[in-house]
């Protein structure tokens, strides 16, 4: 365990995310569970995704305490709506910047089993030309509607988020915008 939390000690030689990432804790402290689950995440991504991954993300992977304009460079969005859902970025656990190619995870709470696995699938989307706003996307996920739990199967039903993504003034790109629509916040 031990081996993958702080930088220097890292069991696996070539583990691809280790350059981008940032933990923003003390190297004498160990983190709270949230923060070592988006550890253990991130070492599970499997290891050619995350040499692509690594490649992608120029712009790192922050994880801290708090929510996100508690991280490091993501202080601007602090007191900022969300542009999808009504709620605040300071709520908010989790985050992927397109633009900057910035992943940031945080420590408040969230509905997500994964904020740094929902995160990361973001990421994946933008670097591979956004599928999730093709058609094929929106039926694999009518196809597994079924088998969630709640409230997903709900929150699917009534705004799949790749409509949202793409309703006008919703695109992500543009600061303040929608960074990662979608992200997990209390339903
Ligand atoms: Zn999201």
């Amino acid at each position: 365990m031990t081996a993958i939390l702080y930088p220097g000690s890292i069991g696996r030689a070539a583990w691809p995310l280790e350059k981008r990432l940032t933990r923003c804790w003390g190297p004498d402290t160990f983190p709270d569970a949230e923060l070592l689950l988006a550890v253990m995440t991130l070492a599970a991504v499997p290891h050619a995704l995350a040499v692509r991954l690594a490649a992608h993300l120029t712009g790192g992977i922050c994880l801290g305490y708090g929510s996100v304009p508690d991280l490091p460079r993501f202080e601007s969005l602090r007191s900022l709506r969300l542009p999808v859902q009504d709620a605040s970025w300071d709520l908010t656990p989790g985050v992927y910047d397109p633009n900057a190619r910035r992943i940031g995870i945080g420590t408040v709470p969230s509905t997500s089993v994964s904020v740094c696995g929902h995160e990361l699938g973001h990421a994946c989307d933008h670097m591979d030309g956004y599928p999730s706003r093709e058609e094929f996307w929106q039926h694999l996920q009518d196809s597994c509607r079924d088998r969630l739990m709640r409230p997903y199967r709900i929150m699917l039903a009534e705004r799949p988020w790749s409509r949202l993504l793409n309703q006008p003034g919703s695109r992500p790109g543009t600061a303040g915008s929608c960074l990662s629509a979608g992200c997990p916040v209390k339903p």
